[in-house]
């Protein structure tokens, strides 16, 4: 497994239609032993929706992460930006959620909490409740405090009214960041959290490194913050990104959550060969 800052933006290309690699991923993954799953939440399990506390997993999603947290040669994660108590009450099932984008790990019966993140809580508190003050005039737009980083949602915002939302809160970013903490972009949100080298890619190497040898792991996700968990995972594991279409740390594509539930069968089908056969 590669580290994840051995990883380059020079290499990256657009990653390839999963349906078109359906016969190399089966190759690529028929001699592994056991499987490490991991999984985004918000755009991969479950379609983005207008307001976040909304979001919930396809039923096709819902029902394949079931079937492959049961498997007893699968492990299934979830990875989420989302707060660790939040993505753990919207999908039961895996073995192991990652909260915060990697912050919050929770697995065999505890949860680690990155110790730099929990010093820097009171700060994104602080600056969270400033946050709603500063933007109390903007309609519709969302400050999620999730403790260990804090989100403002633009998505339901009017968008002749996001650009002035964006400086404000780069304003109140700068005001109160102290240089602890680091402002970054997803899909109609900013995200603030604390200014360390952890990501999901960390996250995700945690959690592998905790698999017996000849564990594949795929790590399917739709946004920036997955790119470090594909390059965790590529090219001794399988990166699939969905939607977009730019470059990518993965190798494969999907459009949408439900091409998502397509790749979870083809798990399905890798681990379990002709079920219907079995004695
Ligand atoms: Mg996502």
């Amino acid at each position: 497994m590669t580290s994840t800052e051995s990883g380059t933006a020079a290499a990256e290309s657009p990653p390839r239609p999963l349906e078109d690699g359906f016969p190399a991923v089966r190759a690529s993954l028929a001699d592994a032993e056991r499987l490490l799953v991991c999984l985004d939440f918000d755009g991969t399990l479950a379609p983005i929706v207008d307001e976040p506390d909304a979001a919930r997993p396809t039923d096709d999603n819902r029902r394949a992460v079931a079937r492959l947290a049961d498997h007893q040669d699968v492990t299934t994660a979830v990875v989420s930006g989302r707060a660790l108590r939040d993505v753990r009450d919207r999908i039961d099932g895996p073995a192991i959620y990652a909260g915060n984008h990697g912050l919050e790990l929770a697995r065999r019966g505890s949860i680690a909490v990155h110790p730099v993140a929990r010093k820097r809580a009171a700060r994104i508190d602080r600056l969270c409740a400033v946050l709603e003050t500063t933007l109390a005039s903007i309609p519709n737009v969302r400050i999620e405090n999730k403790r260990l980083s804090g989100t403002v949602h633009f998505r339901s915002v009017p968008p002749a009214a996001r650009p002035v939302a964006r400086r404000l809160t780069t304003a109140v970013f700068e005001a109160f960041s102290g240089g602890a903490l680091e402002l970054s972009r997803g899909k109609r949100i900013l995200e603030i959290g604390p200014s360390i080298p952890w990501g999901k890619g960390n996250a995700v190497e945690l959690i592998a490194a905790d698999k017996p040898p000849g564990t594949a792991t795929v790590y399917v996700g739709d946004d920036v913050t997955d790119e470090s968990a594909f390059r965790a995972v590529e090219p001794g594991g399988i990166g699939v990104r969905v939607g977009g279409d730019g470059p990518s740390a993965a190798s494969y594509r999907v459009e949408s959550p439900a091409g998502v539930a397509s790749l979870l069968s083809l798990l399905e089908d890798v681990v379990s060969p002709d079920p219907v056969r079995r004695p």
